[in-house]
């Protein structure tokens, strides 16, 4: 029987209410016991001598029993025992209340560690219901574990210490001999016993390296089997590829990435079998609009729709009014369909997509109602995916017969999480922009020169440009609107009176914020506020400075995105980052987004000083809690990426008998995420 299938209650002690407690911590079986990992531990630290002990410390003693002990009862019918301990320097009483069982706890002459404060009287030094084990237990280091109102730490102790003896002797590892060898690991059996119970921190280290290992081992290899599965679907062929002659109409040649990542979706789509997955991942401005429209044309070439979805109106907007334009020479018919459109506007183009009468519609959410329906959807394109859920992405996707699937990102994400995050898709990178394109050059100040640059923001006005501020981040407590709006008021006040600025904060309806947006567009705006993140993708070739106040609240990639919406036309363009933080890491990190313009590199930089929390904290990943691996461990996730390559490599689908073990615990994974999908 595994101890997967042995419920917690054969073990002692457990009558209903204990199993129930354990429950509520998900725990119902032995094994899923051995699997609750301590969430840190008590190191009951250094061992002191008795002699050296001082009155009203607590510290840990390592001694043997040089006494019987005496038991007698107290007022009130406590029971008080009393013992002698020694070690080679002195003695020291132990007293305990209430414990009917020390005198068959401790043994005479044995050796124990002592852990508790100790108290000095009349008598000479005495501890106090010390905590203690066995001296052989060589480790003086505790677990502790998360617990549950009314479980205490010693009871989780105590059912550990049973089960781990349940483990079976010939126990099968999961992972495989040649991989715990190669990436020197010790064995599952030594993990489990010393993730609980470490003999020293060496083994501690050496269990913990295992599991972490193993965690990820189980995550990589099972995103990487679910999207293999998806794989296996048939789609909608499309086995001509036509994007020369579009590419070739063009007014501009595509940079050698955009050239690959058209060749990339390509060759998914001619794939028969199945249908492409692919996230195009690159720098604001560096052409993906260009490549998603060159899949649209290929898609309507081969005889189906494609559908273009993106997070805002004013950005669908924008890329109806390109797409339409990329078009024009080929008979091949746009359509867009958004939110703030009338409802007869809006039923013409459904029914125009019903009847295959549009060829290529572009769109907010409204393209994923229940209303919109496609005569033959064949390729589904998201556009900046983050502010997409995984779900919203397949709810477009579902629209057809198993269509092709394109997501474009602007937040460049360092590879190796990359593989993580978008475990079920493919990627491509366009790692190149546009030649001619100026980077945004970058400078970083402090509050004592902001009339300066104010100054400067007034002669880009004078000019004709456009202005983008992002102004303070709001404190916890403060309103945002407030502090957008005086923060406006005062630019109004003094140095712009003359220009008109806008206001865009977050708590503003999608509806409004859209509306100042637009006529930022159009240019009828000349300094736009901000508090929050200025939509992501619009391109207002005019706007030629932006500046962040209190940059240092903002994150690498953030600041990346924000610095994106300036440089777009042929105008140079300047970034202002503002911070009187004087502290070493903000100036490492504000002077990084000076030295480049290069997204990778920033993600990069701002995954090795910030950790891969920001990466993860805003997008909806859909990834199961890690018990005890974290994310920001690098070394260990590019460890078990080139450990899953080899697995896969020889057994693609797990399905070697010595993966047995794997393959079981990679279902278990998907089990609660995929009901069971995954066999
Ligand atoms: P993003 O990748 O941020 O979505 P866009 O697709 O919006 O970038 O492209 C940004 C700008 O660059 C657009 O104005 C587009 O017309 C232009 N562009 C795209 N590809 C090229 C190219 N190969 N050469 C010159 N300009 C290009
Ligand atoms: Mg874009």
């Amino acid at each position: 029987m595994s101890l997967y299938e042995m419920p917690i209650s054969a073990l002692k002690g457990f009558g209903k209410t204990r199993a129930e407690l354990f429950s509520k911590l998900n725990i119902h079986s032995v094994g899923e016991l051995l699997r609750f990992y301590p969430r840190t531990y008590s190191l009951w630290g250094e061992v002191t001598p008795i002699s050296e002990v001082v009155n009203g410390e607590k510290y840990l003693i390592k001694a043997r029993v040089c006494s019987a002990v005496s038991t007698v009862r107290i007022s009130g019918g406590r029971i008080l025992s009393k013992v002698q301990v020694s070690d080679d320097s002195g003695v020291i009483e132990l007293t305990f209340f209430n414990n009917k069982y020390i005198s068959s706890m401790l043994k005479f002459s044995q050796e124990y560690y002592f852990y508790g404060k100790v108290n000095r009287d009349l008598y000479g030094f005495s501890m106090t219901s010390p905590e203690f084990k066995r001296g052989d237990e060589i480790s003086s280091i505790t677990p502790v574990y998360n617990l549950t109102h009314g479980l205490t730490n010693r009871v989780v102790i105590n059912a550990v210490k049973q089960a781990i003896p349940l483990l079976p002797d010939t126990m099968v590892d999961p992972l495989p001999y040649d991989i715990l060898s190669r990436y020197d690991l010790c064995t599952l059996r030594f993990a489990l016993e010393n993730i609980h119970f470490p003999t020293d921190e060496n083994a501690l280290n050496k269990a913990r390296k295992r599991l972490i290992f193993e965690e990820f081992l189980v995550l990589n290899l099972g995103l990487r089997l679910l999207k293999k599965r998806k794989l296996e679907n048939t789609s909608c062929s499309m086995p001509e590829d036509f994007t020369k002659e579009f590419i070739e109409s063009l007014p501009y040649t595509l940079t050698n990435a955009q050239k690959n990542a058209v060749v990339d979706c390509v060759n998914d789509m001619k794939n028969k079998k199945s249908p492409m997955n692919r996230l195009v991942q690159g720098d604001v401005g560096s052409g993906k609009t260009a490549v998603a429209a060159a899949v649209c044309y290929n898609t309507v070439k081969n005889g189906y729709q494609a559908a273009f979805m993106a997070p805002t109106e004013i950005l669908a907007t924008q890329h109806y009014e390109n797409l339409s334009k990329m078009f024009e020479p080929f008979n091949i018919r746009v359509d867009m369909l958004i939110g703030s459109m009338t409802k007869s506007q809006k039923d013409k183009v459904r029914e125009r997509l019903l009847s295959g009468e549009t060829d290529i519609v572009v769109g907010t959410h409204a393209l994923i109602t229940e209303s919109t329906k496609f005569s033959e959807l064949g390729c589904a394109i998201t556009d900046e995916q983050h502010r997409f859920g995984v779900e919203q992405r397949s709810k477009l996707a579902q629209k057809g017969e198993k269509p092709h699937v394109l997501v474009l990102s602007a937040t460049p994400i360092p590879r190796t999480l990359g593989l993580i995050i978008y475990g079920d898709l493919d990627i491509t990178c366009i790692d190149e922009l546009p030649p001619g394109r100026q980077p945004v050059k970058t400078m970083m100040i402090d509050t004592k020169k902001r009339e300066r640059a104010l100054g400067f923001i007034r002669e880009e006005l004078e000019h004709g440009r456009q202005c983008y501020i992002v102004c303070p981040l709001v404190e916890e407590g403060e309103l945002e609107l407030e502090s957008a709006e005086n923060y406006a008021a005062e630019l109004m006040l003094s140095s712009f009176a003359d220009y008109p600025v806008g206001i865009l904060h977050g708590k503003m309806k999608a509806k409004d914020k859209d509306e100042v947006m637009e006529r930022f567009v159009k240019g009828e705006i000349s300094i736009l506020v901000s508090t929050t993140v200025i939509e992501v993708g619009v391109d207002v070739k005019n706007a030629s400075v932006m500046m962040i106040e209190n940059a240092d609240r903002f994150g690498l990639s953030q600041l990346h995105q924000l610095r994106g919406r300036v440089g777009r036309g042929e105008h140079k363009s300047y970034c202002i980052l503002v911070s009187d933080n004087k502290s070493e890491d903000t100036k490492k990190r504000l002077s990084t987004m000076c030295r480049t313009n290069n997204g990778f590199e920033i993600a990069d930089e701002d995954l090795r000083l910030r950790g891969p929390g920001d990466f993860f904290g805003n997008r909806q990943h859909g990834l199961p809690q890690l018990n005890i691996a974290d994310f920001s461990d690098m070394d260990s996730l590019r460890a078990t990426q080139s450990a899953s390559d080899e697995i896969l490599k020889k057994s693609p689908d797990l399905s070697d008998d010595a993966l047995k073990g794997l393959r079981a615990m990679v279902k278990l994974l998907w089990r609660n995420i995929e009901n069971g999908a995954m066999n």
